[in-house]
């Protein structure tokens, strides 16, 4: 069975989402309703051009010389890739039989016992940490973060390489209990690799506006890039030191 995907957009050769050159497919849905979230076009599962992997397979091997000897690869983005796992896992397994490597970029709200396949062909997991504490996570995005959790314990019982990301909002993700905490999920994780900290940015609004969506995060400025690295440097303080903080 040859199932159908949802694609908001393609990236062809991205440099921030992996190792390397990525061609990065953007995928349309997402359950979570992050208050900073730049793309909320993707939030509708069915708004996006419709494709067949056979399609995004031919697409992606025009660009087989940028991933050779491992220096790139795929990577999937969304919205919330991990809504499309059965389309995910048959593209995946057909980049694995060409050797080429591959990441999700997710913010970990599934249930795990619907990505254990998708995951056997991931090499990499970039794993988007919304927020340390319950209760902040579901001002920020609507839902409460149990299912990243659980996802995120079961990664580290695999021991499946993964890249953390956190946006560092000012006022709401950024207080020392917060940071601490999130040190802390990171410390329980031996297979982390990288911890990415992201400065809020507020380039989504327009989007927010044509959908006619309120944004809620007007007042927030983005922090100044003196300020990310002050909290890069406190996490580095706090991390296993076999964690990269960027
Ligand atoms: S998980 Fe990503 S796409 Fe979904 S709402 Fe949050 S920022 Fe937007």
């Amino acid at each position: 069975m040859h199932h159908i995907g949802y694609i908001h957009s393609i990236e062809s050769l991205g440099t921030l989402d992996g190792p390397g050159l990525r061609y990065v497919l953007f995928l349309q849905g997402c359950p979570l309703r992050c208050a900073y979230c730049h793309n909320p076009d993707t939030w509708s599962l069915y708004r996006g051009r419709r494709v067949t992997v056979t399609e995004i397979l031919t697409d992606i091997k025009q660009y087989l010389p940028y991933f050779a000897g491992g220096r790139g690869g795929v990577t999937v983005s969304g919205g919330e890739p991990l809504l499309q796992a059965p389309f995910l896992t048959q593209l995946f397994q057909a980049l694995k039989k060409l050797d080429i490597h591959t990441a999700l970029d997710t913010s970990g709200y599934v249930d795990v016992e619907k990505v254990e396949n998708l995951l056997r062909y991931t090499d990499l997991v970039l794993l988007s940490i919304k927020h340390s504490d319950p209760l902040k996570h579901q001002l920020l995005t609507e839902h409460l973060p149990y299912k990243p959790l659980r996802l995120a314990r079961y990664l580290t019982r695999i021991g499946k390489p993964v890249w953390i990301r956190y946006v560092l909002v000012p006022g709401l993700t950024d207080a020392e209990a917060d940071i601490t905490a999130l040190a802390e999920l990171v410390n329980s994780m031996p297979n982390v690799e990288r911890l990415e900290v992201l400065p809020y940015h507020d380039l989504g609004v327009r989007k927010w506006e044509e959908l006619g969506l309120e944004y809620r995060l007007g007042e927030i400025l983005p922090p100044e890039e003196a300020y990310t690295e002050k909290t890069r440097n406190f996490l580095r303080t706090l991390v296993s030191p076999t964690v990269k903080v960027s």
